[in-house]
């Protein structure tokens, strides 16, 4: 693998540091009963350190360079390899393989960090998620209101589980170096509310956050309900008429989606 050509356009900048990578396992809280699901075998680095932890892994790779690589090192042990686009896998097909609950642990490509946990968090056969990302998309998951870094990723981070940042790891542990600093994150998979609809969800929590600066009623309104309508709605739920979605609480949007659900239909 001394020649390995990297690929940008994957999010490739492995991990080597045998200390880093056993504390991503020891975050995950892996027992000799898990199943690990990892997004990103690389050359295994971290499939080697979760194989000895879990009791099964199962590790997806896009990048088919990899296979020969990957097949002969872990040939005969507890890990089996999907030489497929998790992007293209379905949640279906991956719950059969599994066939009951998971971990997912990965040094996450960078470029569909958003898109995978939001996708993981509504698996409810996914206990936890543990995963490196961007320092600043780490900020985000575990931002409160008011701050900058508050916005959609955090809401559906905190009303489907409960998020910490575990470690920061600088751009350095990774080859190639890339341009920015990374963090372990840890998401303990608890909804908080049960959300009947959790496209919808996703789609009212993103309006809400559409023009950040601009009001939550001129974000929500559209040809079903206008600014006036929605700001009587606020008023009666004890809102102010001025707010913002950044000022409101993982709590305040539950109430509001209910407010609004049959609008949004
Ligand atoms: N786990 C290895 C490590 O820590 O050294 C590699 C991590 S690297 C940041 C991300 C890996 O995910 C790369 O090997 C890349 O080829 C793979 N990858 C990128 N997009 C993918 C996708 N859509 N489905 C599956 N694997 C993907």
């Amino acid at each position: 693998m001394r020649d390995f050509d990297y690929k940008k356009k994957f999010g490739q900048n492995f991990l080597t540091d045998e200390t880093l990578l056993t504390q991503i396992a020891e975050n995950a809280l892996i027992s000799k009963d898990s199943v690990v699901v990892e997004i990103g075998a690389g050359k295994g680095a971290l499939t080697e350190i979760l194989s000895k932890f879990a009791k099964r892994v199962i590790s997806f790779e896009i990048d088919k360079d990899l296979f020969g690589y990957l097949e002969t090192k872990f040939m005969g042990s507890n890990v089996e390899f999907i030489f497929e686009d998790i992007m293209n896998f379905p949640d279906e097909k991956l719950n059969k393989i599994v066939s009951g609950d998971f971990l997912l642990v990965a040094n996450l490509p960078y470029y569909i960090t958003s898109p995978i946990i939001t996708r993981f968090l509504k698996n409810s056969n996914m206990k936890s998620l543990t995963v490196m990302v961007q320092e600043e998309v780490a900020d985000r998951i575990v931002a409160v209101p008011k701050s900058k870094e508050y916005g959609v990723l955090s809401i559906i981070c905190q009303i489907f589980g409960v998020p910490k940042k575990v470690m920061r790891v600088s751009r350095e542990m990774f080859y190639p170096i890339p341009n920015v600093d990374s963090a372990v994150i840890h998401i303990e998979r608890k909804e908080r509310y049960k959300i009947s609809d959790y496209e919808l969800f996703i789609n009212f929590i993103k309006k809400c956050f559409s023009m950040r600066r601009k009001k939550l009623s001129a974000n929500l309104e559209s040809n079903i309900m206008n600014k006036n309508e929605i700001e009587k709605l606020l008023i009666q739920k004890g809102f102010s008429p001025m707010v913002r979605a950044e000022e409101l609480s993982i709590d305040d949007f539950k109430l509001l989606f209910e407010l609004f659900y049959d609008k949004l239909k």
